[in-house]
């Protein structure tokens, strides 16, 4: 092992994408006296977040979950004053749709959760949603709800918002530097190593995306996720469809999202059998991984009878863009966050299944809070890396049950 660096770190980061940087952000912010280190591979927010679809979705199926959008929603104008930038956040609110019993029923759970937590919501009819939506036939749903507070970003600004901020409270940002290993010679993690040596720190926190597997299984932490991958395609400009301040839209039953993409739609939908990736073949650049040879199409096929009767233009419209990447997916549909049992110096942050954009907030606070030894405001006992016992992260079977998770999600 080469030369020991910078034993004053008190706290060191794994991964500069939106998690990485929310942490590091908090972190600092708490403890201004405190030396923040981040480790990025590649450039800040290069990795998923910068793919996301970014619906900051608040309102979803479990209720724990809700306070820490809310909180990505409060720390916004915070940002947006240190960083003298204004953020690119646009209020255009959500709508879902259901028709069978059991979605009517989940969506009429959700709601209870939103008026629980204060979040403002209204059912409307398919006239008012079609004056909203031009596109949508939603005659063909039961139910439709109207939240109308949600938020659309651009993820990487959001994601860039934290790592600026952070930058200007005197987080240390080094990029284009990997992390070989983290560091754990007995029970406990006492930093990195990277091509530049070791690098020792109070605490560690594994951020590194669908790439914290690999690290982590090294040491002995069998993280129970998978990189499962989700796609969008957005549609050709169509001005008399497609409004810029249309809400984003929901459809369980067409296993259907979308979003308003300038004058253009930014839709994704749920395959059946969603797509997994073996941990230990994923490239470090993720731009470079193929994730499907014809963009998609044959998933669109598979499902857009099902999206007709709600979108009955769309066999006509052209589409210009596909983007697809990597979430971490595990078997609950929940997130692996916090202390790692029998190991100390150590705090994961990660299995972002698909809502990493939405929850940065309460996740960068949740283990800013535990790696400065505070009460966490967030209940983070759902999310504990041990809930599953015993598994081993690169079986077939659990890398599948990972990816089921996300073909059943409903929420957003
Ligand atoms: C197509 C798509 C659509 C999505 N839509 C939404 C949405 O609408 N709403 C929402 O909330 N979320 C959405 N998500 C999920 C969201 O993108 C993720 O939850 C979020 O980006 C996770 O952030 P992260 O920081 O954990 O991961 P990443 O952004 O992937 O960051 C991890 C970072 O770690 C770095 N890294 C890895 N290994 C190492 C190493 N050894 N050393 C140093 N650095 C390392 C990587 O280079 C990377 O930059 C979507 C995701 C995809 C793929």
């Amino acid at each position: 092992m080469s030369s020991v660096k910078n034993t004053d770190t008190s706290l060191l980061i794994v991964g500069g994408g939106i998690f990485g940087a929310a942490i590091a952000y908090y972190f600092k912010r708490d403890n201004p006296n405190e030396e923040v280190v981040v480790y990025e591979r590649n450039e800040l927010c290069s990795g998923n977040t910068s793919l996301a679809a970014a619906l900051m979705s608040r309102v979803r199926s479990y209720g724990h979950v809700i306070p820490l959008s809310k909180e990505t929603y409060r720390v916004l104008p915070e940002l947006e004053k240190i960083n003298g930038d204004a953020l690119d956040i646009h209020y255009n609110g959500a709508l879902h749709l259901a028709s069978t019993p059991e979605n009517i029923a989940s969506l009429g759970n959700m709601l209870k959760l939103a008026s629980a937590n204060g979040i403002d919501w209204e059912y409307i009819t398919p006239h008012q949603a079609a004056e909203k939506v031009p596109w949508l036939s939603a005659g063909a749903a039961r139910k439709i709800a109207f939240i109308p507070g949600e938020a659309i970003t651009d993820p990487y600004l959001l994601g860039m918002a934290f790592a600026n901020a952070a930058k200007a409270l005197g987080v240390k940002f080094i990029r284009n530097t990997e992390v070989i290993e983290l560091l754990k010679p007995q029970q406990a993690v006492i930093g990195v190593q990277t091509k530049n040596g070791i690098h020792l720190a109070k605490n560690t926190v594994l951020a590194a995306g669908v790439w914290s597997t690999n690290l982590a299984y090294k040491i002995g932490i069998a993280l129970p996720m998978a990189p499962v991958r989700s796609q969008y395609w957005i549609t050709e400009t169509f001005e008399s469809l497609f409004l810029p301040t249309s809400p984003t839209v929901l459809i369980p039953e067409a296993n259907f999202y979308s979003r308003p993409q300038g004058k253009s739609l930014l839709f994704g939908i749920r395959e059946a059998q969603s797509f997994y990736a073996d941990p230990r073949e994923l490239p470090s650049d993720i731009n470079t991984f193929l994730f499907s040879r014809d963009k998609g199409w044959h998933d669109l096929e598979e499902n857009y009878k099902k999206l007709l009767p709600y979108f009955p233009a769309f066999e006509d419209i052209g589409i210009k863009n596909y983007v697809a990447g990597f979430s971490g997916y595990t078997p609950d549909n929940q997130f692996i966050l916090g202390e790692v049992p029998g190991v100390t110096g150590i705090l994961l942050a990660t299995g972002c299944v698909g809502a990493g954009i939405s929850v940065a907030g309460g996740v960068g606070l949740g283990i800013a809070c535990l790696a400065g030894k505070k009460p966490n405001p967030f209940d983070f006992s759902p999310y504990s890396y041990n809930r599953f016992g015993s598994i081993d992260p690169y079986n077939s079977d659990h890398l599948a049950t990972c990816a089921a998770a996300r073909s059943n999600k409903t929420s957003g």
